[in-house]
């Protein structure tokens, strides 16, 4: 069954450069799903598994949080949902046998391609202090050693328990469960470094950091603005949303630094109009400078209020609060500042303006090209002004609609999963456990790589995810966590995280979306929920990748008996039993999932309630939603340099990386690459195919650099500059985050480049 992993690392970095694409998807997007899976599973796995994909009665796709129709396609994913499906369900495996060959020191060397394409985990390993080679021991033995560790902590504030958004809503209630009945809010997650702008925003303006669209409201939008979003790469399925809405009458206005194929034009696989000519999707593209958003919404709002009948009167003063202000802030913005912060022509704002002005129902959508700047939470809360304007919140065909990235990120907030909980959520998790949960904040993830710095944290445990290639300034974050006590990583895969440890370290091997879920008390599903808070089961279909593997909620739960022991009169061995027993209690504690047994088991699952989409009802401390009237900010930049975002490639998944392509920017063979202008690169005596160290600036002083990027001639915006990640994550100063989120500033990083002496 087991097939071999590929021998030897033969990852050469050597990027070819072809012309950018203009159109995604299409035949050659299921030429390289089916190539990719069956290298990785083989034919008759590679049938069983795709069928079930985003299936009613099938297993919720690991990749991004795009929601599924009611109704659902035969084949329900696409390229990228394909590659995360098959590297979790590859035949390839990593046993004892492999450590035993593999040292630490050997492994900390490759690439984390290599470490991604060895296959999946098969058995607890333990790196016991002083050793270079990890070790099979048994379950017990694992839990024992977490237990002593956690004990012997001066205060549980000493542990921090990381999040990845794969995590399910079952695992993820145990784990805020466990650490607030060990008595930390230390429960940082991934999406402290990704929406977490957004949800402060949203928080702060309509009472919920959550979207407030659902799939029909896309395809009934008169206007939908894309911002900051490479949705063909990162959530190729929205293409089909975006497609139906122009279908139906739709204008779409693409606001990013880079064109980027997906939003050009789109094949839909599904459709023979898709597999001919495909759908332009684009009507306006704002080719914006990083960082330019917030001046060009706040001037948007200027010429809205200055156009007679473009304010929604009724709804601002049924609905809102705070609008003079937010008016005398807006009416003061500057074309000529406006065009500088954003690089964009007079004429383009204008002819947004028009398409705003014809329509009645706006949809925004944003991802990281919006929340990974210094000034991201006022720019989203711009965007809500936006909306507000013209009472596009709580109406059907509009909304704010932030695509999240991992596919249950949101629900693992729903959960708990947070270092800042609300009191009310405390209050009834104390009350139906009968604990006391800590009320100061914990750590998100800038601050825990701090503590592991400083000496404040030292044990650190993952459910799920790649930490230290998810985070910023990647020299400082692995000496961080060198000096854990205990690092613990619950994986499927190996990666780069199981080489970079603390004194002692384990690699629990846990199941997959894709695996079947066998307890004590029979089969079991767990739930998700979706960028548009749909809550829905996910049933893995395969045999479990080894005997050996533990479930995420039986690992949890293991752990919190090993930890709290007799003392403990929560029920953790009922909940590894039978997860319903977790979703009872779920129903009691987290407001929207009342009757969650019954509802999760209906095929297609539930919506969560949200104020503000339903009724027009803002949980705010007013109860209306609130304009905000921040001063606009934007990134200066000092001659001779650029502005920097780190962004992925076509062949990759967060820190996932499938090959080393990326093949609608037209690279291959290779990601040490950086897109910079033309016009800027001569300026810079910067020929297309030199070599670069890219340097990054910030006021500490300390020199960050990558070395080694070829220099790619690409129409990016002039001033900016873009790399992939994590490669460029040594760049991101730790403390270089977003105001109020504090999410890695990781789309507006400073650098010089210079003549590389590595190539
Ligand atoms: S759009 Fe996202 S959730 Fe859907 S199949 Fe693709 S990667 Fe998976």
């Amino acid at each position: 069954m087991a097939a071999k992993p590929p021998a030897g690392d033969p990852v050469q970095d050597a990027p070819q450069v072809a012309s950018p694409q203009h159109a995604a998807a299409g035949l050659a997007a299921v030429a390289h799903s089916l190539r990719f899976a069956q290298q990785q599973m083989g034919t008759v796995r590679t049938a069983r598994t795709l069928r079930k994909v985003n299936q009613k009665d099938g297993f919720d796709c690991p990749g991004c949080a795009w929601p599924e129709e009611d109704r659902r396609h035969t084949a329900e994913f696409c390229e990228n949902g394909v590659k995360a499906v098959a590297e979790e369900a590859t035949v390839r495996r990593v046993t004892p046998a492999f450590f035993a060959a593999h040292p630490v020191s050997d492994l900390a060397g490759r690439s984390g391609y290599w470490l991604g394409q060895q296959g999946r985990l098969t058995e607890p390993m333990h790196l016991a202090e002083g050793s270079d080679t990890y070790e099979p021991v048994s379950w017990e033995y694992a839990f024992d050693l977490v237990g002593r560790k956690l004990a012997a902590l001066d205060s549980p504030d000493e542990a921090v328990f990381y999040t990845s958004g794969r995590t399910s809503n079952e695992a993820a209630f145990l784990l805020q469960l466990f650490a607030r009945e060990f008595g930390t809010n230390n429960l940082p997650d991934c999406s402290n470094m990704c929406h977490e702008s957004s949800g402060s925003a949203l928080t702060e303006t309509l009472g919920i950091g959550k979207g407030s669209v659902s799939l029909e409201d896309l395809h009934q939008a008169d206007l939908i603005i894309v911002a900051g979003q490479n949705p063909g790469t990162n959530h190729p399925r929205m293409l089909t949303a975006l497609e139906k809405a122009k279908h139906a009458g739709a204008k779409i206005i693409s606001v990013n630094p880079l064109p980027e194929a997906g939003l050009e034009r789109f094949k839909n696989p599904q459709t023979p109009q898709g597999m001919l000519g495909g759908t332009a999707l684009t009507d306006l593209f704002l080719q914006i400078r990083l960082g330019g958003d917030q001046a060009l919404f706040r001037l948007l709002n200027k010429l809205l209020l200055e156009t007679e009948g473009a304010v929604d009167e009724p709804f601002v003063r049924e609905h809102t609060h705070g609008y003079e202000e937010f008016a005398t802030a807006a009416k003061a913005a500057d074309w000529d500042e406006t065009l500088t912060a954003t690089g964009l022509e007079r004429a383009d704002i204008e002819r947004a303006l028009r398409m705003v002005l014809a329509a009645e129902r706006i949809v925004v959508c944003w991802a990281m090209g919006l929340t990974q700047h210094k000034h991201s939470v006022p720019t989203i809360r711009e965007v809500v002004n936006f909306l507000l304007l013209r009472g596009n919140i709580g109406r059907a065909g509009a909304g704010v609609c932030p695509v999240r990235g991992h596919s249950n990120v949101q629900g693992d907030r729903t959960m708990g999963i947070f270092e800042r909980p609300a009191p009310a959520f405390l209050d009834a998790l104390d009350k139906e456990f009968g604990i006391t949960s800590p009320r100061h904040h914990g750590y998100d993830v800038v601050r825990a790589i701090q503590a592991l710095r400083d000496g404040d944290a030292k044990v650190f445990f993952a459910m799920g995810g790649n930490f230290v290639a998810a985070t910023p300034d990647t020299h400082v974050t692995e000496a961080a966590m060198r000096k854990a006590r205990l690092t613990v990583h619950v994986s499927t895969k190996l990666n780069r995280s199981h080489v970079v440890t603390g004194t002692r370290a384990l690699i629990l091997p846990t199941l997959g979306r894709t695996d079947k879920d066998v307890q004590q008390s029979g089969k079991q599903f767990v739930t998700v929920e979706d960028s548009m808070s749909m809550v829905h089961a996910s049933r893995g279909n395969l045999p479990p990748a080894s005997k050996h593997l533990l479930s995420e909620p039986a690992i949890v739960a293991r752990m919190a008996r090993a930890t709290l022991g007799a003392a403990s009169r929560t029920p953790w061995e009922d909940f590894e039993r039978d997860y319903a027993a977790i979703r009872d209690r779920i129903s009691r504690v987290v407001p929207g999932f009342e009757d969650f047994n019954a509802r999760a088991a209906r095929p297609g699952g539930f919506t969560l309630p949200h104020g503000p989409r339903d009724e027009r009802r803002f949980p705010t401390a007013t109860g209306k939603a609130h304009f905000t009237a921040a001063p606009v900010e934007y990134p200066r930049l000092p001659a001779g340099r650029l502005l920097l975002q780190t962004l992925r490639s076509h062949d990759q998944y967060n820190t996932t990386i499938y090959g080393l392509d990326d093949r609608y920017r037209g690279i291959k063979d290779g990601r040490r690459v950086v897109l910079v202008n033309p016009q800027d690169a001569a300026e810079l005596g910067l020929p297309d195919g030199s070599y670069t160290d890219l340097v990054s600036e910030w006021k500490d002083g300390v020199e960050r650099r990558a070395p080694g990027f070829r220099v790619v001639h690409y129409p990016t915006a002039r001033g900016c500059a873009a790399a992939y990640y994590p490669e460029t994550n040594v760049l991101v100063p730790l403390d270089a985050t977003a105001d109020t989120s504090n999410t890695p500033a990781s789309k507006s990083v400073v650098v010089r480049l210079e003549q590389s002496p590595t190539v």
